[in-house]
């Protein structure tokens, strides 16, 4: 598909979606029980996540930015060395050196916060600063230092449903975080804190759509399914309503839609998508899910046996909604 073969362009700050992808799971990682991002003009003139999660101590918040702070940033030869570098741990230097670029951060029991300002990867500001705690990281004009990238910017709806897919795989996945979105301050997405996947599952999908859709889980000894599935009666024109999880990373991997498909075999008119929810827990010996830098694509060790129980998972939830 046309995501994915953009992203193996290898290149993990390719558009305004990846941006989004990085700080927003950044804040998840930080315990946050609420994220707000804000955007203008589909992210390509700013991109603003806020989180209430643990913070940073001014220290550390100068090291996540550090590893490239002196490299400035002019062609599209110094990006790709960058990269080229691997990208874990290079999420908040690499989005640095490629926009302006503001971090607030500030540790709950600190008694004030740091404000650090960096453009194309130079530090322009470091300071103390009145915050609450948790962290706003602000990222403007994405690509303006590098012309041959900024063209390849799309339209604001373009970026926007980039940004929007991306952010409702993250929101699904994690029911126990209120998730807020807002572009050109109107608000298009608010989840307050969800009791469960089901209910999650109904702020992001619509609850009309919700009724339909049954949870299944499937335990193998080297395998643990579990999500929802709907009726195949329940159709989406896009493959948008195949949210997939593997150890809690969302991934979009052509086997498993294809296993997931299978299951609903010629149920589904051509060119029609079922709704499905499923998080697949696997041995991490079992699973590379770093074959690729975003993390979307995976690779099983024993992909048949795994694809396997995925399509006898969604076959048993077909069953039990009534097939
Ligand atoms: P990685 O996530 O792979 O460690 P990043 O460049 O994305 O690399 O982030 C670097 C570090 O900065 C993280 O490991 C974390 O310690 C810190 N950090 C980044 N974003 C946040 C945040 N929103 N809240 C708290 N700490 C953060
Ligand atoms: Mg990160």
């Amino acid at each position: 598909d046309t995501l994915c073969n953009q992203i193996a362009a290898g290149e993990v700050v390719e558009r305004p979606a990846a941006v989004v992808k990085e700080l927003v799971e950044n804040s998840i990682d930080a315990g946050s029980r609420k994220i707000s991002l804000n955007l203008l003009q589909g992210g390509r003139k700013e991109i603003r996540v806020v989180d209430n999660g643990v913070g940073m101590d001014p220290d550390d918040a100068l090291l996540a930015l550090e590893r490239h702070a002196t490299s400035k940033i002019k062609t599209l030869d110094d990006l790709q060395a960058i990269h080229s570098l691997g990208f874990r741990g290079e999420a908040l230097p690499s989005i640095a050196a490629v926009s302006r670029f503001e971090l607030t951060t500030r540790e709950a029991d600190a008694l004030s916060g740091r404000l650090i300002r960096v453009e194309s990867g130079i530090l322009r500001d470091i300071r103390e600063t009145g915050c609450p705690p948790g962290t706003m990281i602000t990222v403007r004009d994405l690509f303006y230092n590098i012309p041959a990238r900024r063209k390849f910017l799309r339209s604001v709806e373009t970026e926007m449903a980039h940004i929007g897919d991306q952010f409702l795989r993250l929101a699904m996945a994690h029911p126990e975080i209120h998730f807020q979105l807002t572009h050109q301050e109107r608000l298009q997405y608010d989840f307050p804190r969800a009791g469960d996947l089901i209910q999650r599952a109904g702020q992001v999908l619509g609850f009309d759509k919700i009724k339909k859709l049954k949870p299944f889980s499937v335990q193998t000894p080297s395998i643990r399914l579990e999500g929802l599935v709907s009726p195949p009666d329940v159709q989406r024109a896009s493959g948008h309503s195949l949210f997939v999880y593997v150890n809690g990373r969302p991934v979009w991997d052509r086997t498993v839609n294809r296993a997931i498909l299978g299951a609903y075999d010629s149920m589904l008119p051509k060119g029609k998508f079922p709704m499905v929810v499923l998080f697949m827990e696997i041995q991490p010996d079992l699973v590379d899910v770093n074959v690729h830098p975003t993390k979307r694509e995976v690779r099983f060790r024993n992909p048949g046996e795994i694809l396997e129980t995925v399509r006898n998972a969604l076959l048993k939830g077909l069953l039990d909604s009534g097939r």
